[in-house]
């Protein structure tokens, strides 16, 4: 009997999209595995799951698949290919643990404190893990927004985060006061507080630490280089002609700094009680400072993304991963 697996895609959030083109990868990967029997469904904007033909599918608490047309299925593993709300977020993660059902990543609190960016630091520095100087807004308020301005004078060019946003989406690079305050504007109709950070000069260093045959395995630092005019954004991200260049391994980096990196992002992975899998960025400054920017619980998988060649260059098959993943689960 084929184990079936429910893919979910899409979701209601500003990743909708990035979310198809990474379920795009996962089912290409599924696709040859043998046993394996899979279902794509992309999630609207209120929550239904719809089929390749429109139809509603519904995931009950029978664990049952439920067509239009009233015939069932039984679901033994889900895989939610969701970036953003309500995916990376953990609500669906949660849903899923009610239904008792087993699922490709990290559980929902963990997927909770890393995707907002506040907790996700609040952590961090619980851990003991150096991150980006920065200001919390909690609302969108004069005195809050002073705080912002006094940040600006004192650090010059800031980034405006807003707190539970991925993929650039929401988060502005300000040089003046005039700019701080659109960016602000903007940021708090996406969140409802926001983050403001010192603008570091960097290096962009990303880790794939995810569990292979029962291990930890974190891989060595990959890099990516956005454009001198500009930072990793959206469109440098995956717009078409995106100028991002991407290195699977990244060179010049000093023995003290390749086990830093190593060293925090096992504790990361372990303190934060990450599963499966997670990308975990840092920034190094010119001065050779190593600050951990975030972990991604659910990092893309569309054909230019690092995680899946950071894999491949560890010698680990993205199939064969998941496969096995999802038959030990389901065993
Ligand atoms: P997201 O979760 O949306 O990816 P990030 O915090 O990773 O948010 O920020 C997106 C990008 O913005 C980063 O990849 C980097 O290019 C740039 N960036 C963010 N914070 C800083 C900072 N403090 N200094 C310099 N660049 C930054
Ligand atoms: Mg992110
Ligand atoms: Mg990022």
């Amino acid at each position: 009997q084929d184990i079936h697996v429910l893919l979910i895609c899409g979701g209601g959030g500003s990743e909708h999209d990035v979310s198809l083109r990474t379920a795009d990868f996962i089912q290409g990967e599924l696709a040859g595995a043998p046993g394996i029997r899979l279902t794509r469904v992309t999630m609207d904007d209120s929550g239904r799951f719809l089929d390749s033909n429109g139809q509603v599918q519904e995931l009950r608490s029978d664990k049952l698949l439920y067509s239009a047309t009233g015939s069932a299925q039984p679901v033994d593993y889900v895989v939610p290919s969701i970036h953003g709300y309500p995916g990376e977020t953990g609500d669906l993660q949660s849903q899923l643990e009610i239904l008792g059902l087993p699922y490709f990543g990290c559980g929902p609190e963990a997927s909770k404190i890393c995707f907002n960016k506040i907790t996700t630091k609040l952590w961090l520095t619980a851990l003991g893990i150096d991150n980006t100087p920065y200001q919390f807004l909690c609302t969108n308020t004069a005195e809050e927004s002073a705080k912002a301005r006094d940040a600006l004078a004192k650090w010059g060019t800031l980034f405006v985060k807003a707190s539970n946003q991925g993929s650039s989406v929401g988060c502005y690079r300000v040089s003046d006061e005039e700019e701080l305050e659109k960016a602000l504007q903007e940021a708090f109709t996406l969140s409802s507080y926001v983050l403001v950070e010192k603008c570091l000069k960097v290096r962009e260093l990303e880790v794939a630490a995810y569990t292979y045959e029962g291990e930890l395995v974190v891989t060595p630092p990959g890099e990516v280089c956005a454009p001198e005019d500009t930072f990793y954004s959206y469109e440098e991200k995956y717009a078409e002609g995106s100028r991002a260049q991407t290195h699977v391994v990244a060179q010049g980096l000093s023995e003290a700094q390749l086990g830093w990196i190593a060293e925090a992002s096992k504790r990361a992975f372990v303190g934060l009680q990450l599963k499966d899998l997670s990308r975990i960025d840092f920034f190094l400054t010119d001065e050779g400072e190593i600050y951990l920017n975030e972990v991604n619980t659910f990092p893309g998988m569309t054909s230019i993304s690092m995680f899946p060649k950071m894999l491949q260059n560890q010698g680990h098959d993205f199939c064969a991963y998941l496969s096995a993943l999802i038959r030990s689960a389901v065993r």
